[in-house]
């Protein structure tokens, strides 16, 4: 069907790109705010995987990455991959990696994700999911920033991963087809909603099952710009307040890779049309996308422990 957005999407490319010129002075958070607006922009109309706004959100992704300097591993970053649909339509997805490489060289290696789809559009309305999922992956691009900044000591992994909202797709074609063995992944990290909380509490799940990790989240939340509390990765509060599952980490938790996950506590926006850039609390995003940097670093320097106590 010929929509709007097919007549219009040449146009709306051009603009779209030509907001990638950072203001000269911006800083990281302004940079993550930047990525939000874009990628919930109503040109990218939510996306859906397999839509048009699917590949301009991934077109703008991957301009972001060559930016940053990232490179890919092997021919190039699209990884793509078909499923089929609860519909009963194949579609195809698909992922974006890239690699920094670590200083020391060999060794395990850090897996950071966000999902850059959405719901679409829905009854005419656009699902923008700006705090669904642009902010995380503004936030996994603020990672690749600062690891290319000052690099890390391990290979880290930079994904991208479409069809989340279909089931975790993108996260458990990847870890299907793993771009590195799986055995070589010393943790896998994930953000998920990033952006929006009234009480300014950004979670981190995963130190429960996995107590190894308290420590490290206990240093990171001690000097965090947003108070980071730990939780949600058990069934004590009913099984819909465990998060383990329900994003792409749970791909990686099913399969045995010690895992972590960054969000905040579902909200009146949370998979509504009014998930926009405009309802998002700048200081509070940009806080946050400052704590999952920190705390990537900290897994980076700390992964040897990680590693050790997880018995990989
Ligand atoms: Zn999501």
């Amino acid at each position: 069907m010929r929509t709007p957005f097919a007549t219009a999407s040449a146009f709306v490319f051009a603009t779209v790109l030509a907001g990638l010129a950072a203001p000269a002075l911006a800083g990281p958070g302004d940079l993550a705010l930047d990525d939000v607006r874009i990628l919930s922009a109503d040109a990218m109309q939510g996306r859906a995987v397999g839509s048009p706004g699917s590949q301009l959100a991934r077109t703008y992704i991957l301009e972001r990455f060559k930016g940053i300097g990232l490179a890919p591993i092997g021919e190039g970053f699209e990884r793509p991959f078909r499923f089929k649909r609860k519909d009963g339509v194949t579609v195809t997805g698909v992922n974006l990696v890239a690699r920094i490489k670590g200083t020391e060289g060999g060794g395990k290696t850090l897996l950071v994700t966000a999902h850059y789809d959405h719901i679409g559009v829905r009854n005419g309305q656009i699902y923008n999911g700006a705090d669904d999922n642009a902010s995380g992956v503004a936030g996994l691009l603020a990672v690749a920033e600062a690891f290319k900044e000052k690099p890390p000591r391990h290979d880290v992994l930079i994904v991208a991963l479409d069809a989340e909202e279909s089931g975790l797709r993108g996260a458990k074609a990847f870890a299907a087809e793993p771009s590195v063995p799986l055995a070589s992944i010393g943790l896998a990290v994930n953000f998920d909603m990033l952006s929006k909380n009234a009480k300014g509490e950004l979670y981190v799940s995963g130190s429960s099952p996995q107590p190894f990790l308290k420590p490290i989240l206990d240093d990171v939340a001690r000097t965090a710009p947003v108070t980071l509390k730990q939780g949600h990765d058990t069934d004590a509060q009913g099984k819909d307040n465990n998060w383990t599952f329900q994003s792409d980490q749970g791909a990686f938790a099913e399969k045995g890779v010690p895992w972590v996950y960054f969000g905040v506590e579902d909200h009146p926006e949370y998979h509504q049309p009014t998930d926009d850039f405009e309802t998002i609390p700048q200081p509070f995003f940009k806080g946050s996308v400052a704590t999952v940097v920190q705390a990537t670093r900290a897994f980076d320097e700390r992964l040897g422990e990680i590693v050790k106590a997880s018995g990989r």
